[in-house]
C-alpha cells in the first residue's frame, strides 16, 4: 500500500519492514502522536525496520525544520569542581580538599566570557558543582558581575539542581531566585539535572540529588517566569526502553503546557570513569543502533513540540554525530571551547570544535550549515569558513588564529596558573 506522506524512496523502504513497525511510521508520517508504546516498539528496531525508523524521523526532520544544520558559538565556564552530592554517574565533583579541587573567583570568571566574546563567541553556557563555600548568592553574583562586562552576551546558566541549591541556602522560593536572576541578565537555563526522569533510576545514579518532581516543578517555574530551557535525557546506564518512552513522554507533556523548551539534547552515558560504572551497576554506555534510535524516536515522538534536536557531539564523537543527525536531529551543539562535559568521565572527542569543523560535517551530509543564537535565531547561514583546500581544521581553542592573540593578552585563569589539567564537568551538562 503506497504511503501519501512519504517520499518514493521512503515509501519503498516501508514496503518492507514489519507490520507493527509499519503502522507507528505511517502514523508518525500522518502527524499522528506516538504514543509511549509506539516508542516501546521503534526502540526494538533493528535492520530494515532501524532503517525505516531513522529515514523517517530524517523526513520529519526535513518537513519540521528544514534543511539546516545549525550550531552555537559558545564557551563552556565550570567556575567549581567543588561537589559533595557524589553522583555516581559524574567524574567530575570533588571534594574542597581534593588535589584536582578548583574554584574560580568572579574575575578569572569575568575574563574567560571576556576571552569567548572576543573570539564572537554569543553564549556562556555555566554550570558548576555544588560548593557550599561560595554561598547561596553565588549565582546572582555571577550573573552580575558576567553582564556587567558584557551586556549583550547570552548567559545559558544553572540547572534546576542549582536552582535548587540556591533557593535552599538563600531560603528564597526557587520562583524567586529565578526571577533574580533573570532580573540581572540570565537568559535562559540548562534542563540539565533530569538524567532519567524515575524516581527508582535516580535512586541508583544519585541519592542525594533533586527529585524528579523538583525539576519537573523548577523548570516548569523557570518557563513561567520567563527563562527558556533546554531539556535532556542521559541514557545508557541502568536505564531500559521504557524509561527513555516515559521520559520522551514526559518532556513533550511539559513542553505542551509551557513551550519553554528550545531544544531536546540526548546525552549518552560516558560510562569509564564513575563509580556507577566501575562498582558494576551500569553498562558501558548506549551502543550505536541505541543513539539512532534515541534521536529518531525523539524525533517521532517531540518533533511538533519541539522541532530543534540536537545531537552531543563531545559524547558521540564526529562521525556517529553525522549519523544522528541523519536520524532526525538538526543541531549540532556548539563549540564548547574548554569542554570538560565528558573528559573526565572518559570522552574522548576534544573540548572544543570550531566552525569551520561544523561546516565541514555538516557540508558532507549535503546539508546548509548556520550559525546560530542560543534560542535558534539564524546568524549566518551557507559556507562562510570551510576551506576544501585546506581540511585540517584547529581541533583546540588555543591553536585557532584569532584566539590566540586574545588569549596572550589576559592572565592565565587558575587551573591553567597552577598547570594543573581539570578533566571533567558535571556528566549530565
Ligand atoms: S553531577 Fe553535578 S551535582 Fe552530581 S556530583 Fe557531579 S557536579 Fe555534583
Amino acid at each position: 500500500m503506497v504511503n501519501e506522506f512519504a517520499t518514493p524512496q521512503l515509501d519503498q523502504l516501508l514496503c518492507s519492514v514489519s507490520k507493527p513497525v509499519g503502522c507507528i511510521l505511517d502514523k508518525a508520517l500522518a502527524d499522528q502522536e506516538i504514543s509511549v508504546s509506539d516508542a516501546l516498539v521503534l526502540f526494538q528496531t533493528r535492520g530494515l525496520d532501524l532503517l525505516a525508523l531513522t529515514a523517517t524521523a530524517d523526513e520529519l526532520r526535513r518537513r519540521q525544520v528544514g534543511e539546516r544544520i545549525t550550531y552555537v558559538k559558545v564557551r563552556n565556564i565550570n567556575f567549581t569542581n567543588v561537589c559533595y552530592t557524589a553522583c555516581k554517574f559524574c567524574a567530575f565533583g570533588r571534594p574542597e580538599k581534593d588535589a584536582e579541587a578548583y574554584t574560580f573567583n568572579l574575575e578569572e570568571v569575568v575574563q574567560q566570557a571576556v576571552e569567548a566574546w572576543n573570539w564572537g563567541c554569543t553564549e556562556i553556557c555555566m554550570q558548576g558543582g555544588l560548593n557550599p563555600k561560595l554561598g547561596g548568592d553565588i549565582y546572582l553574583r555571577l550573573v552580575r558581575a558576567i553582564k556587567t562586562a558584557l551586556p549583550n552576551l547570552h548567559l545559558h546558566a544553572f540547572s534546576p539542581f542549582e536552582i535548587q541549591y540556591a533557593s535552599q541556602l538563600t531560603g528564597k522560593p526557587p520562583e524567586y531566585v529565578l526571577r533574580e536572576l533573570k532580573e540581572a541578565g540570565l537568559g535562559s537555563i540548562p534542563g540539565t539535572a533530569a538524567e532519567i526522569l524515575d524516581t527508582d533510576i535516580r535512586q541508583v545514579l544519585t541519592k542525594n540529588k533533586l527529585s524528579a518532581a523538583a525539576w519537573i516543578e523548577i523548570i516548569k517555574t523557570a518557563h513561567r517566569v520567563g527563562l527558556p530551557s533546554t531539556a535532556t535525557i542521559m541514557y545508557g546506564h541502568v536505564d531500559a526502553p521504557h524509561h527513555w518512552a516515559n521520559h520522551l513522554a514526559l518532556i513533550r507533556q511539559i513542553q505542551r503546557e509551557t513551550g519553554g523548551f528550545t531544544e531536546f539534547v540526548p546525552l549518552g552515558f560516558i560510562h569509564q570513569n564513575t563509580r556507577l560504572y566501575t562498582e558494576g551497576q551500569a553498562r558501558p554506555g548506549p551502543t550505536g543502533p541505541e543513539h539512532l534510535k534515541m534521536h529518531a524516536v525523539a524525533r517521532l515522538m517531540l518533533g511538533q513540540d519541539i522541532p530543534n534536536l540536537q545531537v552531543s557531539w563531545v559524547k558521540l564523537g564526529p562521525a556517529m554525530s553525522q549519523m544522528c543527525l541523519s536520524a532526525g536531529a538538526n543541531d549540532f551543539g556548539g563549540t564548547l571551547i574548554n569542554e570538560r562535559i565528558s573528559r573526565m568521565a572518559g570522552a574522548t572527542s576534544g573540548q572544543y570544535m570550531p566552525p569551520e569543523e561544523f561546516e565541514r560535517l555538516i557540508l558532507d551530509l549535503g546539508r546548509i550549515p548556520a550559525q546560530r543564537t542560543t534560542l535558534y535565531h539564524i546568524l549566518r547561514e551557507g559556507q562562510r569558513h570551510y576551506n576544501p583546500a585546506r581540511p585540517q581544521t584547529m581541533r583546540s581553542f588555543e591553536a585557532s588564529q584569532p584566539i590566540q592573540s586574545v588569549m596572550v593578552t589576559t592572565q592565565p585563569c587558575h587551573f591553567e596558573a597552577v598547570g594543573r589539567e581539570i578533566y571533567g564537568a558535571p556528566q549530565q551538562c
